[in-house]
């Protein structure tokens, strides 16, 4: 097995980006490191023909990547750090909205005159980022010297209690001052209930989706790797590490490759460019070139190629 490629419906795939943007007004597009397997180019250059206004990127060096195909705002999800040189130059660009998840940080920022974009994290029960609760009273003074453009939550995936815990949240941000609810992992209808009762005035939201826009719609889109060669193989003989016949006491591991409707074991660990399974006797080998099915996590694998032409 070699070269993995996606091979994408173009068409219905874009059906069904414009499907979820419909969905959820002020959507905001996250384009960030592998760029869910696409590559962040081409996610950016389809967001632009979205429409969008803002999208999101993971962290800063990141936004020159996205900026050349993309001309509207970038927010930077991972929050400032002052030690991250890209980061403080992002201050400066009126395009770009900096978050900002510890007060110090905020003084630091409001400091450089610069008049930077930013959104303030709120700690959620994730506990990974953001101002806890009991200290957001101090963050109303330091936005003073920035241009304050909302409320940053990232809410845990799992469901139970989430809303509960984004209604108490949202309620005591815009308490605090009113602002734009950034939201990450919410459904559509529940972010826009939660803006519209999260103070006295209804305030705007953006919601924050990268998996399920990009890789929601399964259908339309397949991995497939090229069968590099095949080798007949006697009983007894070697080919990879082991002797075939005595593949279950080998310990062989499963492979992400379907062949003939069923995954195949590796005859080895696989190689970077190109990997071995087996096939037993009993099944029509495919021919050289032939691509098959390959089972990836496109969040984290690199493709060598992507077809427009599923
Ligand atoms: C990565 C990220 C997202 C997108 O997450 P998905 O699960 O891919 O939709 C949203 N919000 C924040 C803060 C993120 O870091």
């Amino acid at each position: 097995m070699g070269e993995v490629r996606l091979r994408l419906d173009r068409e219905r795939w874009r059906e069904h980006l414009g499907v979820v943007m419909r969905s959820a007004p002020g959507l905001v597009p996250v384009i960030k490191g592998n760029g869910y397997g696409f590559g962040r180019a081409r996610l950016a250059t389809e967001a632009a023909a979205l429409g969008v206004d803002t999208v999101a990127v993971g962290v800063a060096k990141e936004v020159k990547r996205v900026r050349r195909y993309f001309d509207g705002d970038i927010v930077i999800l991972q929050p400032w750090d002052a030690a991250d040189d890209e980061a403080h130059a992002c201050l400066a660009d009126p395009k770009v909205i900096t978050t900002v998840s510890r007060l110090a940080d905020l003084d630091a920022i409001a400091d450089s005159d610069l008049e930077p974009r930013v959104l303030v994290e709120v700690q959620t029960s994730m506990r990974r980022h953001g101002i806890r609760l009991d200290h957001l009273g101090a963050v109303t003074p330091l936005l003073q010297r920035v241009r304050f453009e909302g409320w940053s939550l990232h809410l845990p995936l799992r469901v139970e209690g989430r809303y509960a815990e984004a209604q108490a949240l949202t309620r005591a941000a815009v308490a605090v001052i009113p602002g734009t609810l950034w939201l990450s992992h919410l459904p559509p209808d529940e972010a826009s209930q939660l803006a519209a009762q999260a103070g006295a005035e209804p305030v705007g939201v953006r919601l924050r989706m990268g998996t399920r826009l990009w890789l929601g719609a399964k259908m339309h889109r397949q991995t497939v790797a090229t069968v590099l060669d095949v080798h007949p193989v006697r009983r007894g003989e070697r080919a990879g590490s082991v002797a075939t016949g005595s593949l279950e006491a080998a310990g062989l591991a499963l492979s992400p490759y379907t062949i003939n409707g069923k995954k195949r074991w590796f005859l080895e660990p696989p190689h970077m460019q190109s990997s071995q399974v087996f096939l037993p006797r009993t099944e029509t080998p495919p021919a050289i070139g032939d691509e098959v099915p390959v089972e990836l996590r496109l969040t984290t694998a690199n493709v060598d190629s992507v077809a427009w032409d599923l």
